[in-house]
């Protein structure tokens, strides 16, 4: 049975009781501040903290959410994640008269979402992108080596990754100029300058870092969880034909540090409780310090959709499930910092791209048309290989409860021309 909020939720909002995902908002006039979405509203918890509802012993740190990040309030830990739930979760019940019954407060603790400004959730320091996918690491690498040589040695040993740029992560909304760069064709005898002619997106989450660990001191497997506070959408936007060229021996550079995509709204591990599902088994077994004793992924229903400049409405492209991720968070988390790597509070760490077993679950352009050899067909007639100018990328995703939906909303990005 869903729980009643005094809120109005409709019946397929992202966002009921059940969920309260925070996020950075600028009211029209104001500062940013933090947030939780609940129907189409936003509570303005800086509100809330100035009349005194979280002066509990879990905020050593006070206050915390009148700050424009969730940064001091991810460092404070689990304990002050659940007791915020649980004062939320009592404040916006159907049966309590505190914001329910007083009008002037609810006027200045509310905001409309269609009102305000969404704002990145952290300050991003570090940024980490695996590669967790075995679907995904297992058709490009086909199309690279041949099916026989798919996955590199490495793969079913460790969670492979790469450190992205994180001054270049944006939020949802923010347009995405189409990159220039080095590029050369395979038959060409020397590359040419110019804009990339084969954008494309990579359908991923990320999770934020609460507190971090310090430098030399690993975190055990069995620890992970008390330092990941909870997910994002993410689009990796990638310029294949500048990747294919760059990206031997040290990995990705350019192709994807100009611009990386990421949803308003995190939702937390709290709220994703019910939906933890049992990792696939591992086989080979991995080395003891990548084993957990109760190791979980999550049931998330993930899609991209793509709307072109002459289309009315979008069209989904992908269909996935965060349950196709080979790897588990506690896994990527315990073999980041296994080195004596220091995480930090509101650093991002993201799946790779989440592609399943069938042609629909492919999470980017280079499986879904085969590095363009199957171009995309559109239910308006276009076809495209690859993102062009004006195509809007848009990926959404949610879990499905008994009579709710536990929801991460979206993040889209425009493509605009070079220029
Ligand atoms: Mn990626």
């Amino acid at each position: 049975m869903p729980l009643e909020s005094f809120i109005d939720v409709p019946a397929d909002s992202h966002f009921p009781l059940e969920n309260l995902p925070f996020g950075v908002f600028q009211p029209k006039g104001g500062n940013s501040r933090v947030g939780v979405a609940i129907g189409d509203l936003i509570v303005d918890l800086s509100i809330l903290e100035g009349l005194g509802h979280f002066r509990s012993p879990e905020f050593q740190a006070h206050p915390v959410f009148s700050e424009d990040s969730l940064n001091s309030f991810l460092a404070l830990g689990r304990p002050a994640w659940r007791k915020t739930r649980e004062i939320l979760q009592y404040l916006l019940s159907a049966e309590t008269p505190t914001l329910r019954d007083d009008v002037r407060l609810r006027e200045k603790a509310f905001h409309a979402q269609k009102d305000v400004t969404m704002k990145l959730p952290t300050r991003i320091g570090n940024y980490t992108d695996f590669y967790s996918s075995y679907h995904h690491a297992h058709n490009v690498g086909t199309m690279l080596r041949g099916p026989e040589n798919a996955l590199m040695p490495n793969w079913k040993w460790l969670p492979v990754a790469y450190h992205g740029r994180a001054s270049s992560v944006v939020i949802s909304g923010t347009d995405v100029r189409r990159p220039h760069g080095q590029i050369k064709p395979p038959d060409a005898s020397a590359p040419a300058f110019g804009p990339t002619k084969s954008l494309d997106y990579e359908l991923e989450m990320a999770f934020l870092i609460g507190p971090g660990n310090s430098l030399g001191e690993p975190v055990p497997i069995d620890r992970a969880i008390d330092h990941i506070f909870g997910f994002v959408l993410m689009n990796d936007w990638s310029a294949r034909d500048i990747q294919a060229w760059e990206y031997q021996p040290l990995g990705p550079f350019l192709a994807k540090n100009f611009c990386t995509s990421i949803s308003p709204w995190v939702v937390t591990l709290e709220a994703l409780e019910s939906f933890r599902k049992s990792l696939p088994s591992q086989d080979p077994e991995p080395l003891p310090y990548l084993r957990a004793k109760n190791d979980f992924t999550f049931d998330i229903h993930l899609e991209a959709r793509l709307q072109t400049s002459s289309m009315d409405s979008s069209s989904v492209i992908t269909r996935t499930n965060f349950q196709n991720l080979y790897w588990s968070i506690a896994q990527q988390l315990a073999h980041h910092t296994v080195n004596g790597c220091n995480l930090q509070p509101g650093d991002l760490l993201a799946s790779g791209t989440i592609s399943g077993s069938n042609e629909e679950s492919r999470g980017c352009m280079l499986e879904l048309t085969w590095r363009g050899a199957n171009p995309l067909k559109l239910p308006n007639g276009e076809t495209r290989k690859w993102l062009e100018d004006g195509d809007t990328l848009i990926i959404t995703g949610w879990c499905e409860g008994d009579g709710y939906r536990i929801g991460f909303g979206e993040v889209s990005g425009k493509i605009l021309s070079a220029g």
